[in-house]
C-alpha cells in the first residue's frame, strides 16, 4: 500500500504541471512514464477478467485494424478508465452498452468517460476499436513492435514482440504488469495462404473469401507482452509429452522449408520439459499446450507459444555465453525462453523494475537444465562462466512506477546470486522444493521482489535481507580480503552494505570449511599457507 500511495501522489504532482515536457536526464522520468508505469487511479478501480482481441492484419500495407473487447470487474465505483495504445495507432471509437463514449488523451494513455453506472462487483465490458500502421520493430525483440519480414520464398513472415515497450504498441489494453486477464481469445484475420499462430489453443479456423481467420483461446492468466501474433507459411508437427500432470501437447510451428531440420533440432524441447518439471514443478499451462513458433527474430517467452529464431543452432546463435563449452550442449533460445514459462509467465513481476524475477531465475534455469542432464559440475561451470558477462553498472532492481528495467546484470548476476543461495542452503533437495514452492505459492500470480525474498528466507530458515540488498540493490560484489601470517588467518569483507555477513566455504588443501566473515577483521588460527574460496560463492577474493 505504501508504494501505491507514493505512486498516486507522484502522479497527481505530474498531472498538476501540464507544461512539463520530456526530460531526458537519467532518472528524470516523464509524466508519460508515470502514467504508463504506475497503478493510476484510472487503472486501480477495475480488475481485468477477459480480453477478446479481434484484428485483421494486412501485410502489404503493414496495417492492422480491429477491436479489443475488454471485460472487467468493478472494484470501486469510478467512471473514468485508462486504456493504453501507443502512437501512431489510433482509437477510432469506444462502445459500452451500445453507446459511443467520449475519450480524452494524454499521449499514449486514453481516458474513457463511462456513462453506465459502474457498481462494485459488476462484470462489465467495452469495445475499443482501433487501427493504424503499428511501430515497426527496429531490433526485435529488444526494440520491438511489428516485424514485417519475408521468408526465403518471398512469402510474408510477420511477428510481434513488445517486452518493455509494452503490448499497447500494437493493441489497446491496460498496459501494466500488475493486472492480468483470467483468459483471452485472440482472433486474427490474414491473407489466405498464410497461417497465424498465437497463444493457447487453436479453437477454430474460418476460411473467408480472400482471408482466413484463426481463433486462439488462452485458458489461463496471461501478461500483455506475452500475447503475440505470428504469421507465416507455417507447417505443424507435434508430440504428446508424458508430463507430471499427465499428457501435455507440445506443438511446433515452423516455416515449411525448415520442417525436417526442426524435427531433429526441437528434440531439446522435451529434454527441457523433463529438466524444468523436475526443478520447478509442473509446466504451468497444460490447458493451453506448449508451442515453439518460428519467427524472424531471435525469440521471446510468449506464453504457451514460445517464439524461436535461433536459426537451428546450438548455444546463442552458435555462441556459448559461459565460455566453458557447456553452453553449446543446448539451443539457448529453446531452454531460456521456455524457462520463462515458470518465471515471467507463471510468476510475473508486478512492476517491471522487478524484472530480475523473470531474467535472474530464467538465466539460472539454463544451468539447471545442464544439472539435470549433465550433472552438478557442468551446471556450476556454466553459471560461474557466465559471470564474465556481468557489468556491475546499475542495480538489478530498476526504478518503480515508471516502467523502468534494472541493469542487464539481472541475467547473470541474478543467476549467480541464486547459485550462491543454493550453497548457503547446502541441501539441494530443499533448494529444489523452494524453487517448486515458489511456483505453487505464486501460481499464476503477479509478485513483488519483497514477496520472493520473504518466501526464500522463510523456507530456507536463513535471514537473507542483507544478502538480497547487496546483490539486488547495490552494484558491488562483496570482496573477501584476507592475510595469512604467523599461523593466523585474518579476514573480513569489504565493498559490502552494512549488515552483510554471508558465510562462505574455503578450501585448505583437500579440506573444506565454513567461515563467517564480517565487515570487521577477524582472526583465527591457521596452519596452511594457501586458501581458496569455493568458486560457487559469488564473491571476490583478495589476498593482502
Ligand atoms: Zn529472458
Amino acid at each position: 500500500m505504501k508504494n501505491l500511495s507514493i505512486a498516486i501522489i507522484t502522479l497527481l504532482a505530474f498531472y498538476s504541471c501540464k507544461g512539463q515536457d520530456l526530460l531526458t536526464e537519467k532518472n528524470n522520468f516523464t509524466k508519460q512514464d508515470t502514467i504508463r508505469g504506475s497503478i493510476t487511479p484510472e487503472r486501480e478501480w477495475w480488475d481485468l477478467t477477459y480480453y477478446h482481441l479481434d484484428i485483421e492484419v494486412k501485410p502489404d500495407d503493414k496495417f492492422i485494424s480491429g477491436k479489443n473487447t475488454i471485460q472487467y470487474k468493478v472494484i470501486e465505483p469510478k467512471q473514468v478508465m485508462q486504456i493504453d495504445l501507443q502512437e501512431p495507432m489510433v482509437i477510432s471509437k469506444v462502445i459500452q452498452d451500445r453507446k459511443e463514449l467520449e475519450v480524452t488523451h494524454i499521449g499514449n494513455a486514453h481516458f474513457i468517460k463511462l456513462v453506465s453506472k459502474q457498481n462494485i462487483g459488476d462484470i462489465k465490458s467495452l469495445e475499443v476499436h482501433y487501427k493504424g500502421n503499428p511501430r515497426e520493430a527496429k531490433r526485435a525483440p529488444w526494440d520491438g513492435g511489428f516485424s514485417w519480414k519475408k521468408d526465403e520464398n518471398g512469402k510474408h513472415f510477420i511477428a510481434t514482440s513488445c517486452q518493455g515497450l509494452g503490448a499497447s504498441v500494437w493493441w489497446p489494453n491496460k498496459d501494466h504488469m500488475y493486472d492480468e486477464v483470467d483468459s483471452m481469445l485472440i482472433s486474427v484475420t490474414n491473407p489466405k495462404g498464410l497461417m497465424n499462430v498465437s497463444n493457447g489453443r487453436l479453437r477454430k479456423l474460418v476460411e473467408n473469401e480472400n482471408t482466413v481467420t484463426s481463433h486462439w483461446f488462452v485458458n489461463n492468466p496471461i501478461n500483455n507482452y506475452g500475447v503475440n501474433v505470428n504469421i507465416g507459411d507455417y507447417v505443424n508437427f507435434s508430440e504428446v509429452y508424458e508430463g507430471v500432470k499427465g499428457d501435455l501437447d507440445m506443438d511446433y510451428w515452423v516455416l515449411s522449408y525448415n520442417l525436417e531440420k526442426a524435427k531433429e533440432h526441437f528434440k531439446d524441447a522435451p529434454k527441457m520439459m523433463k529438466a524444468f518439471e523436475h526443478w520447478f514443478g509442473p509446466y504451468p499451462f497444460y490447458e493451453d499446450s506448449f508451442k515453439l513458433v518460428e519467427v524472424p527474430y531471435l525469440g521471446m517467452e510468449h506464453q504457451s507459444s514460445v517464439t524461436y529464431g535461433n536459426q537451428y543452432m546450438q548455444g546463442y546463435l552458435g555462441r556459448d555465453l559461459s565460455g566453458t563449452g557447456w553452453g553449446l550442449k543446448f539451443d539457448f533460445i529453446i531452454i531460456h525462453e521456455a524457462g520463462h514459462e515458470w518465471f515471467a509467465n507463471n510468476i510475473t513481476n508486478k512492476d517491471i523494475a522487478d524484472m530480475w524475477i523473470h531474467e535472474g531465475f530464467t538465466a539460472y534455469s539454463e544451468n539447471l537444465f545442464l544439472d539435470y542432464h549433465y550433472g552438478k559440475e557442468a551446471s556450476a561451470d556454466y553459471v560461474i562462466g557466465t559471470r564474465a558477462n556481468v557489468q556491475n553498472d546499475k542495480p538489478l532492481i530498476g526504478v518503480y512506477n515508471v516502467n523502468n528495467e534494472g541493469s542487464s546484470d539481472m541475467y547473470y548476476k541474478g543467476a549467480n546470486m541464486l547459485h550462491t543461495i543454493r550453497q548457503l542452503i547446502e541441501d539441494d533437495e530443499k533448494w529444489r522444493q523452494i524453487l517448486r514452492g515458489l511456483n505453487s505459492e505464486f501460481y499464476h500470480k503477479t509478485v513483488t521482489t519483497k514477496e520472493i525474498e520473504d518466501y526464500i528466507s522463510q523456507q530456507s530458515n536463513i535471514d537473507l535481507t542483507a544478502f538480497f540488498n547487496q546483490y539486488l540493490r547495490d552494484v558491488r560484489i562483496p570482496t573477501f580480503e584476507f592475510k595469512i601470517e604467523d599461523g593466523e588467518l585474518k579476514s573480513h569483507y569489504t565493498t559490502i552494505l552494512e549488515g552483510f555477513d554471508m558465510p562462505i566455504q574455503i578450501k585448505i588443501g583437500d579440506e573444506t570449511q565454513w567461515i563467517y566473515p564480517k565487515a570487521i577483521w577477524q582472526t583465527m588460527p591457521f596452519t596452511g599457507t594457501e586458501l581458496e574460496v569455493d568458486r560457487d560463492f559469488y564473491v571476490m577474493a583478495k589476498r593482502l
